[in-house]
Parts: structure tokens; sequence; C-alpha cells
């Protein structure tokens, strides 16, 4: 029978603990938590500080007492392990309460320490009314901090998943959010203007947007902080929430002399196992392969997690498993949208010195959620980034109001089994009028990718149209005439669709034309008009107005 210790005990820790005690009844697993709360929810933290979860309990998944019980399982919590004696395989626990350190034998040994948020050496980050939201005392305070004070407005430092629910979750609570973000997006894993349509929602909900500015700054004085910004600007604020990041708890691991990477991750072999064969490693603290370009990346997200405590539970029963890489599969609900995204952005792309066109293709379209004579259907926006042969998918990112979750999780799996855009096509996917199109929204990026690869269509890029430079390119916007009056496009030519055949001649064939439509299938099928007329550098304008309205 073996000894296993394992340290952390929430996502990967507690998953690792149930499957080892699965695989065998006799051997011995003690698992150590610094805080006073194992296996909790995290992801579930923010929606407790907007009450949308008003029981904290339940957030709460399984108690020490539970997992005891459940998986004879010698949980012990407030106890955080100090250091690791790789040579003569034992760890040093000090319990955090007494202060009291002792020993601990292990044959294998598990670490799962997860990661914190980061907090640079910006002057005064440490003063009042500045927080951070990682762990249950953090939500505690948080909601503390809210009742008895009763604080105005906030600011949410950082425009990331976890930022963006906080900021949505404190607007909930009644106060008056701010996000600043350094980047000029928000939201990383998306691109540019997918991040346009999530910031656009948050503004028509009444969150104040800062992007492109970090901050340098805090000061607090009666019991208001002020931020200065980069750009010299200030805001006040009754409370701050910094989400700007997590860095991975890797210190422990570093001084037992453990593999690390640069960033101070874990360096795991494709069986989770670190540079010394009795200890494995999971979770946020290690570097994984990132799936689509096989780079080594950290992924802090709870899926991959509680997917490695099961390889590495399997792994030190002798299973030889691999864990095969993360893909970074995401979704977040900020306010009205759903925003996803799986595999690799084009950002991303370009910065690894791929050109479009050459070395990959994005189609970017509008569809509706369901039927659109169902009623409440919504427009979602997709946009796939491609290899130029379509064989390979390099990523998805959706923005909609719903059913993007089925979407994002249908092209990840379609990434994952190697399929290609032409396997998109193909899928043949669940329809009724409630829930889908007899084309399905993912089965049209297929059909686009290929009208891409294949010539039939051009996508212009989201910022060529622009009303305040007359250049060189004519708009074609084939809109019914009524659709003009609630949004005209300045110096644009208006042929509605049914005219266009008849109309021609007032086009000239050599002349660049971007067409123009409210979501982009009108204009697609105007292109095909003009290009089997002759016109030889005509555009679609993708997404129609949903993009341009942000320009
Ligand atoms: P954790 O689950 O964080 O567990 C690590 C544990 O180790 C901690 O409890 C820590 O106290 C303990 N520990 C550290 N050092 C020691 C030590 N020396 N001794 C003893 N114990 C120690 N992911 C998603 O995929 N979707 C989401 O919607 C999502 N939302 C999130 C929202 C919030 C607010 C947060 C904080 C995270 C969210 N995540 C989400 C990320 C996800 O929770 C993490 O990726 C996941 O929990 C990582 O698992 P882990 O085991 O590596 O670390």
């Amino acid at each position: 029978s073996k000894k296993i210790v394992i340290i952390g005990g929430v996502a990967g820790g507690a998953s690792t603990a149930a499957r080892l005690r699965r695989l065998d009844e006799t051997s011995e697993i003690i698992m150590f938590e610094r805080g006073s709360y194992i296996s909790y929810a995290n992801c579930g933290l923010p929606y407790h500080i907007g009450n949308v979860i008003k029981e904290r309990d339940s957030l709460l998944v399984t108690t020490p007492e539970a997992m005891s019980k459940k998986y004879n399982v010698d949980v012990r919590i407030d106890s955080e392990v100090i250091s690791i004696d790789k040579e003569n395989k034992k760890v040093q626990i000090k319990k955090v309460k007494t202060g009291e350190t002792y020993e601990e034998s292990y044959d294998t040994l598990v670490i799962s320490t997860g990661s914190s948020p980061l907090k640079p050496p910006i002057e005064g980050i440490n003063s009042p009314g500045i927080f951070t939201l990682w762990t249950v005392p953090d939500t505690d305070e948080i909601k503390k901090f809210i009742s008895e004070r009763q604080p105005k407005n906030a600011v949410v430092i950082g425009g990331g998943f976890i930022g963006l629910e906080v900021a949505e979750n404190l607007h909930a609570a009644g106060l008056e959010v701010t996000v600043a973000e350094a980047m000029d997006q928000v939201m990383a894993p998306v691109d540019y203007e997918m991040a346009q349509l999530v910031q656009n929602n948050m503004v028509a909900n009444k969150v104040n947007l800062i992007l492109g500015d970090g901050v340098s700054k805090f000061k607090s004085e009666n019991g208001k902080v002020t931020i200065t910004l980069a750009s010299g600007r200030t805001l006040e604020a009754d409370m701050v929430i910094l989400s700007i990041g997590v860095r991975p708890n890797g210190q422990l691991a570093k001084d037992a002399g453990l593999e690390m990477n640069q960033r101070g991750a874990i360096v795991v072999d494709k069986y989770l196992k670190t540079s010394d064969s009795n200890i494995y490693a999971l979770g946020d603290v290690i570097e994984v392969e990132e799936y689509i370009n096989k780079g080594r990346a950290m992924i802090a997200l709870a899926g991959p997690a509680n997917k490695q405590g099961r390889i590495c539970a399997n792994n030190i029963y002798g299973a030889n498993e691999e864990y095969k890489g993360t893909q970074g599969t995401s979704v977040a609900k900020v306010f009205d949208v759903t925003v996803a995204s799986t595999g690799t952005n084009e950002k991303t792309l370009i910065k690894m010195g791929m050109t479009e066109g050459k070395d990959y293709l994005t189609a970017i379209i509008s569809q509706k959620s369901h039927a659109g004579y169902y009623p409440e259907a919504s427009e979602m926006i997709l946009k796939l980034v491609f290899s130029a042969d379509g064989k390979k998918i390099f990523g998805a990112q959706i923005v909609g109001e719903d059913g993007v979750d089925k979407r994002i999780d249908t092209i990840a799996t379609t990434i994952r089994l190697g399929g290609s855009i032409y396997d998109l096509k193909e899928l043949e996917l669940a329809y009724a009028p409630p829930y889908s199109s007899a084309k399905d929204p993912v089965n049209m990026l297929g059909f686009v990718a290929e009208n891409i690869i294949q010539n039939k269509v051009k996508l212009s890029k989201w910022n060529d149209i622009n009303p305040e430079v007359k250049n060189d390119v004519t708009i074609l916007d084939i809109r019914e005439e009524a659709e003009l009056m609630v949004l005209e496009i300045p110096n644009s030519v208006n042929i509605p669709l049914g005219q266009l055949r008849k109309r021609l001649n007032e086009l000239n064939k050599d002349d660049k034309i971007i067409v123009f439509c409210a979501v982009g299938v009108r204009s697609y099928n105007a292109a095909r008009t003009l290009m089997e007329n002759g016109f030889k550098n005509v555009t679609v304008y993708p997404a129609g107005t949903n993009f341009y309205k942000q320009v």
C-alpha cells in the first residue's frame, strides 16, 4: 500500500484524491490545504457577491469531514506545506492557526497549489479598500465591506473574465462600476473586433470602461481610494477590485529544486510527472503544452485542472496516460452577452509571425441563435481562424446572447478530434426551431470558410469602412431604403439587393467595392452577383451593422 500526499485541496487536489481512492482502497491519502475550505467552487465566487448565488454554503462543494467519510482521505485544512525534501521524501507542514510545524513522509507527492492573483509592486497596492477575489475568505471580505460600508462605486482593475464577472456582480449589487484595463480591449482571449461587442454591451449596461490605461498608483484616504492611471488620469472609488492576472504558486516546488519555467510554473512531462520521479504536479501551477501550436503555456482553467487530477491519479497507479495539452476553451457571461473562445486567436498567430492569406484565413459571420421565425432568436457573431487549406482549425471566438456555449463546444470538439473546416460543414447537429437552424451556425462557418478558400467570397476587415475617410473604395450598401433611416453610411452608394442586377451599370467593374448590409447575408448574395458579372475586387463587410456601429 502506498502513502500519497497531496498539496492543495481544491480543483486539482481534491479531484486527484477522489480518483485515487476510487482506484485503490488500501493506500493512505493525506491532503493538505492551507485554507479552511476544500473543494469549493472558486468559479462561483463572483456570483455570490452579486447575490445570484444566494447561499454561501452552496459554494462549498464538500467539507473536510464529508470528504474524509466518503473517500477515506485524511483531509488536513489550515495546514500549509512549507517545504519539500525530495531526497528523503518528506514534507514539512505548518499548522496555520498555531504556527506549529511537523513532518510527513510520502511515497508519492502531488502538487496542486494553484495560482494566486497577481499583485505587482505598484505604489499603494496594499491600501485598505483594495481587494482581490480568489478564495472564500476573499469573497466574505468583499461582501462584508459592501454590507458595512455601503460603497456607492467600485473600480475593477483588469478586463479579463474574472474582472468582468466581478464588474457585473458589483453592478448587480447596486454599485456604479468602472473597469480600467491596460490593454486596448477587454477579454484577451478574443480578438479586438470581437471584444468590441462585449464592450458595447458593458457600456449599454452603464459600466464606465477605460481602455489602454493601466494603474500607476493607488492612494487610500478617508475611506476613498484614488487610482492614478498611466495617463495621469485619476479615479476615485469606494472600493477597488484588482484582477490583473495570476501567477503560479510555485515557490515551494522551486525551493525543493524541481524544474521550473521562467515564469515560475512547474515543468512536467506528458504524464504530469515533475523532474522528480516521485512527484506529480497539475492545475494552475504547471506549464502545459498549448494544444494548437504545441508551444508551452500556462492556462489557469478549472476544466484542465480537474481532468489532470484524474490522469494524475491513474498514472500514480501505473496507467501511463498522457495529458494531451490545453486548448484554452473558455466561456464567460458579461451582462447580456456570452463570450467564448477556443484555441488560438488571430492576434496570437500574427505575433507568431504568420500572415493572413498565406498561413491562415479568417471567417466572421453573424447568425441567429435559432430559427429567426421562432420567438427570441438573437444574433451571434462567430469568428473562425483556420489554415489556408482549411485542414486545420486554429481557433474560434463567439459573442452573442444565446446558444454561444454549445457552438463553441462543437468547434472545440472538432478541433480536439483533428477536424477541418470541411468537418464543420458536415457535422449533423440537432435541429428544431427553438434550438437552431437547419444549417447550424457552426455549419455556416464551415460553408463560409470553404467559400473563402475557393475565392467565392472575400471578407473585408471590420474597420475597412471608415465614414470619415473618402477613399478609393466604393461602399455598396444593398439594404432597403427604409433601413437607411436607422443607419446611413456616409459616402456610400445605395442599391437595394433586389435592384442590383438591373443597376449594375451604375458601378465600375474595376473599382474596389465593399458590400454592406445588416448581417452580411445579403452582401454575400450581392457579391456573388457582382463577381459573376465580372467585378474584380469585391469584398463583403462581415457581420454588417454589428461591427459598423462600433467604428
Ligand atoms: P486551486 O483550485 O486554486 O487549488 C489550489 C489550492 O492549493 C488552494 O486552495 C491553496 O490554498 C492551496 N495551496 C497552495 N499552496 C499550498 C501549500 N503550500 N500548502 C497547502 N495548500 C496550499 N476556471 C474556469 O475554467 N471557469 C471559470 O468560470 C472560472 N472562474 C473562476 C473564478 C474565480 C473567482 C477564480 C478564482 C478562478 C476561476 N477559474 C475558472 C479558475 C479555476 O478555479 C482554476 O483554474 C482551478 O481552480 C485550478 O485548480 P488548482 O487545483 O490548480 O488550484
